[in-house]
This record gives C-alpha cells, sequence and structure tokens, in this order.
C-alpha cells in the first residue's frame, strides 16, 4: 500500500504519521518541541523523524511526505523562512527532510494544510470556494479560491487574525495595530482579555500569572452568568462575526469552516451564526460549519495530502 508521511510542526508539539491515499491516518506519534527559532527546530523534526523510524516504523510504503510549519514557507522548493515572522533565514527543510527520508517532499504553512486536509478530504468535496478559519492559540486562514489555496507574493496569505474589526479598542497589537481580531478570539486573546479585564468585572474565572486562562471555562462561566466571561464571549462573537462577513465580501466563498480547538466544543458556532446578517452571508450556500477534523489532527493529515499533490502549485 502507498503511504504518504506528515509532519505538522506547531508552537509546542511536532505530530508524525502516517497516512493512506484516503485521508486515514494508520498511525502517529507526539513529540514536545517548545523551540522559537526554525533552525533548530528543522534539526528536532529530523531528529524525531529518525525516532518515528526506528521506533514507530511504517505500515505501508511510504512514496511522499509534506511537512507542516508555523510561520512563512516557500512552498515552491521547502524552505522554511521564518517561525515567528521576525527571523528570516532559509532553512532547506523539504531537501532536509527528503534526504532522510529518500522520498519527495514539500513543505507548506500549518493553516495552509489544515485548510487542504478540509480541500481534498472534508467540507472541500463540495466547494472549490471556502474559507477555512483556524482559530487555535491565534487565527488565521486559509482561503480556497476556484479551487486552489491562495498564497499571495509572500506565501503569507490568510493572516487574518491581523484584521481590524473593533475600532473601539485601545490596546495596542503585537503587530503595531489596534483592534485586530485574534486580539480577543484565540486562546492568546482569551488570556490577554482576561487578564486585562478581571479588575473591572465580578468573576469567578481563575486567572493565575504566566498560565493561560481555560478558554472552555469561560464559556461555562459565560452561560452561568460570570460577568467577565459574558464581556469576554460578547466581545469574542462580535469580533469573528465581523471577520466573517468582512472575508465574505471579499472572497465570495460558497462555505466557511472553522476550525482549531477555541470552536472544537461547539459552543460558539451557533452564536456566531446568530450574528451574521442574512443579506451579507446570502451566497454562502453551505454555511457556517465546523471543521471536519479532530483539531489536533488536522494539521498532520493536511501535512502528509501535500505528498499526494504532484507538484507544489496544486
Ligand atoms: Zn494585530
Amino acid at each position: 500500500m502507498d503511504t504518504y508521511i506528515g509532519c505538522d510542526f506547531g508552537g509546542t508539539k511536532l505530530l508524525i504519521g502516517e497516512m493512506d491515499g484516503n485521508g486515514n491516518l494508520l498511525q502517529s506519534k507526539r513529540y514536545d518541541t517548545g523551540l522559537n527559532h526554525h533552525r533548530e527546530a528543522s534539526e528536532r523534526i529530523l531528529n524525531c523523524l529518525t525516532d518515528y523510524v526506528d521506533q514507530v516504523g511504517f505500515v505501508g510504503t511510504p512514496i511522499a511526505a509534506g511537512v507542516g510549519v508555523v510561520g512563512v514557507v516557500n512552498h515552491e522548493n521547502g524552505n522554511w523562512i521564518s517561525l515567528n515572522h521576525i527571523e528570516s533565514v532559509e532553512v532547506p527543510l523539504g531537501a532536509m527532510v527528503s534526504a532522510k527520508l529518500g522520498i519527495r517532499t514539500i513543505v507548506d504553512n500549518d493553516v495552509k494544510c489544515a485548510t487542504r486536509a478540509e480541500m481534498i478530504f472534508g467540507h472541500g468535496k463540495n466547494s472549490n470556494d471556502f474559507i477555512y478559519i483556524n482559530i487555535g492559540t491565534g487565527l488565521a486562514a486559509g482561503f480556497v479560491v476556484g479551487g486552489r489555496i491562495l498564497r499571495g507574493a509572500n506565501n503569507n496569505s490568510g493572516e487574518v487574525g491581523h484584521s481590524v474589526v473593533d475600532l473601539s479598542r485601545d490596546e495596542l497589537c503585537i503587530c503595531g495595530r489596534r483592534g485586530c481580531v485574534e486580539g480577543v478570539i484565540s486562546g492568546s486573546g482569551f488570556n490577554s482579555q482576561a487578564i486585562r479585564l478581571h479588575d473591572r468585572y465580578s468573576t469567578k474565572l481563575t486567572i493565575t500569572m504566566g498560565e493561560m486562562v481555560n478558554v472552555s471555562d469561560i464559556f461555562h462561566l459565560s452561560e452561568e452568568g460570570d460577568e467577565l466571561c459574558q464581556i469576554l464571549t460578547e466581545q469574542a462573537v462580535e469580533n469573528i462575526s465581523n471577520l466573517i462577513m468582512n472575508l465574505t465580501r471579499i472572497t465570495d466563498p460558497d462555505t466557511i469552516i472553522l476550525g482549531g480547538g477555541i470552536l472544537s466544543d461547539g459552543w460558539l458556532l451557533p452564536k456566531i451564526c446568530d450574528r451574521l446578517n442574512p443579506s451579507t452571508m446570502r451566497g454562502v450556500k453551505n454555511g457556517v460549519v465546523k471543521s471536519s477534523f479532530h483539531p489536533g489532527m488536522v494539521g498532520l493529515i493536511g501535512a502528509a495530502a501535500l505528498g499526494i499533490m504532484q507538484n507544489y502549485d496544486q
């Protein structure tokens, strides 16, 4: 059986796995990472691949590999350009993995990988024009337009977390602007807003300096009427709804897919849908839907799916 190897490098973890041609993960292993420079991270990926080959092995015959990483990549030559969007040094990760495994290897951004998983095996079966919005620690999107993933001049399209949707907020975002959507709806956004607002409103939410707040707790407490958590969820729903409607006006999708850990328990989705203006959304005939995949696995499936492409431009 021909199979595809995927590596999904996130902020704190690396997943390596093997997938068949139908999108079924045959086996996988998780490794801790926590590195913030892509040169060190690339070495870590190679070392973990060595462990994977030795300790896990392969079910089938791998014929290609894909690597999804955070940050910016040059998907044409497989170079990883930046992990943190600040430091730019081209690391030839694709060539390194290809030499290690002896098979063709394609590298892409992690959110574009998740978008590809939807494109090939998920909601993309019914759509050539969709937007996949990943709401996890940060917020970013993949755009599929006419059946192709939108890339941009620097392969950096989709960084919609830094779209300004709230002109009333005055705290500065890390990008240098104010009112970015990621600042209120993402793991880091909920955390920073909870810290910023917790002494203005009554709350039972546990806030411990140095630890991220638990977003599921925020949803649960909001449902119970907790003052702070209701403010946090209200501004999150308002911001993400505005983003969805703005993006709908830009690429005219027929499907909006929401993925990532923040969406996975399903609490937010109906609240977001209630806030959308029917007139703005009239062309989105398949609606706003939850991702087809577990948020922890979509990146790995999408990375492995890179190997199914015959060339990098598909
Ligand atoms: Zn920003």
